[in-house]
């Protein structure tokens, strides 16, 4: 199974071209010279990331042309608000989805009100109306990246996390070579074409190291994406220049003294200056927080989701907080799922076109988590492809739910899902 469709380059304009897939068409960057009209490609995250020989295109389009149209029928019939819903719901919330579905902004009063919604009805109205925007914004593609965490060992004391330098785990660092091949294990056996590289903040790869692999993986034919953490710019200029087009640090809360509580000899703008020079660098940033931080406000949270559109997030990565046992914050209460699935619906009306992440915490939260995301405006999801001998030590939280599932178990679960729900992974352009 694959997770990305061949698109046919219809037009071309220095940097930019555009996709077709089936007749529907996405604008993309390619900085690839060899490619030229009537090519086919894969493109991720709006970026082509590599070209395809034109037979095995067509017989990969094959496949998927009657079915392409069958999920979008499927995704429109659960995305429809019907007449009927509306009935009887507290009239001051329904004027507020109203003035939201007209496109109109909606003010801090009105943010918090839907955020404190309580009511199952009220509550089922909020989420399908996000996935109705998300449905006509960017139809049934959803993204489907792979994650390599290649590293537990990280030198900051995040109270909230479980690698966290002062945790007793048991560590481990995977050898460039070992990074390599599970990345070519990823895209030849089971046909990733993004790949998140994910560590704790590790001094122990250089540049030099961290080049090297991006160089590899991205020769690889696949889009390269971050998320190592702080590290100096002229870092990550080096790994943009060895091909790694895209960024996923999340500036994880936007009150300045939660973050200084929960990052020890860390600063929120040093993080966030970071995130803007990478945006200006050309990185796609995805970006975002945790949500269930102590003393975190509603309103934190609404400035939470509007700080991540201002940085111009190309993806949204946002999760709650799930306590983990020996660390500071063990003893937190864990969120209500309602709480994620109104974030992601917010998030959806406040940014229709936003890519946005379903993460595994939400699905740690409730095992219908990811499923749940989808349906209220979530249109990305990430699979894990660390070996499991490693993944079981990436002890961020635990209980994650893919912790022991044999990687092609998890794959052929999550498209059974996408497709359950009409959803195809094609990619949303930029
Ligand atoms: N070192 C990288 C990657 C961090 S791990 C960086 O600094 O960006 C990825 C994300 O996991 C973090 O950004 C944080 O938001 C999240 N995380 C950490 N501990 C968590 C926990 N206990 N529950 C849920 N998410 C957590």
């Amino acid at each position: 199974m694959c997770y990305a469709i061949p698109g046919k380059i219809v037009e071309m304009n220095n940097r930019f071209a555009v996709v077709d897939y089936f007749g529907e068409k996405r604008n993309v960057l390619n900085d690839n010279q060899n490619i030229k009209i009537n090519d086919y490609v894969y493109a991720q995250g709006g970026i082509v990331v590599d070209k395809i020989d034109t037979k095995e295109a067509l017989k990969i389009l094959k496949f998927w042309k009657q079915k392409f149209f069958e999920l979008k029928v499927v995704d429109k019939n659960l995305s429809q608000i019907k007449t009927g819903e509306t009935a009887k719901k507290n009239k001051n919330i329904l004027a507020i989805l109203q003035k939201a579905n007209q496109n109109r902004t909606l003010n801090r009063q009105e943010l918090l009100a839907l955020l404190r919604l309580k009511d199952k009805d009220e509550l089922q109205l909020l989420y399908k109306l996000a996935n109705n925007i998300r449905q006509i914004k960017n139809d049934n593609a959803c993204c489907v990246h792979g994650i390599i965490e290649f590293s537990n060992c990280c030198k900051n004391s995040c109270h909230y996390c479980g690698i966290r330098k002062e945790s007793h785990i048991q560590r481990y660092r995977m050898s460039p070579e070992q990074i390599i091949k599970t990345a070519e294990t990823a895209v030849r056996t089971y046909g990733f074409k993004a790949l998140v590289l994910q560590s704790g903040e590790d001094p122990y790869y250089s540049d030099e190291m961290l080049e090297l692999i991006v160089k590899k993986i991205r020769a690889l034919g696949v889009l390269v994406f971050l998320s190592i953490g702080l590290k100096k710019s002229t870092t990550y200029r080096k790994l943009y220049e060895a091909g790694a087009r895209a960024a996923l640090i999340r500036f994880e809360t936007s009150n300045e003294k939660i973050f200084k509580t929960m990052r020890p000899g860390t600063n929120l703008s040093a993080r966030l200056n970071l995130i803007k020079k990478l945006k200006k660098m050309g990185y796609l940033i995805a970006t975002g927080f945790l949500v269930g931080l102590p003393r975190e406000t509603e309103g934190d949270i609404i400035k939470n989701i509007l700080l991540t559109k201002k940085l111009g997030a190309d993806m949204y990565s946002f999760g709650p907080l799930i306590p983990t046992i020996g660390t500071p914050l063990e003893r937190q209460r864990l969120m209500d799922k309602n709480l994620m699935l109104k974030i992601i619906a917010l998030t959806r009306i406040l940014d229709r076109e936003a890519k946005i992440l379903v993460t595994t915490a939400l699905e740690t939260l409730d095992k219908n988590g990811k499923k749940e995301g989808l349906l209220s405006g979530a249109n990305s999801l990430m699979i894990n492809v660390t070996p499991p001998d490693f993944r079981k030590k990436y002890l961020i939280y635990q209980g994650r739910p893919d912790k022991n599932k044999q990687i092609g178990k998890n794959i052929k679960d999550t498209v059974d899902l996408l497709f359950s729900i009409g959803r195809a992974p094609t990619d949303l352009g930029i």
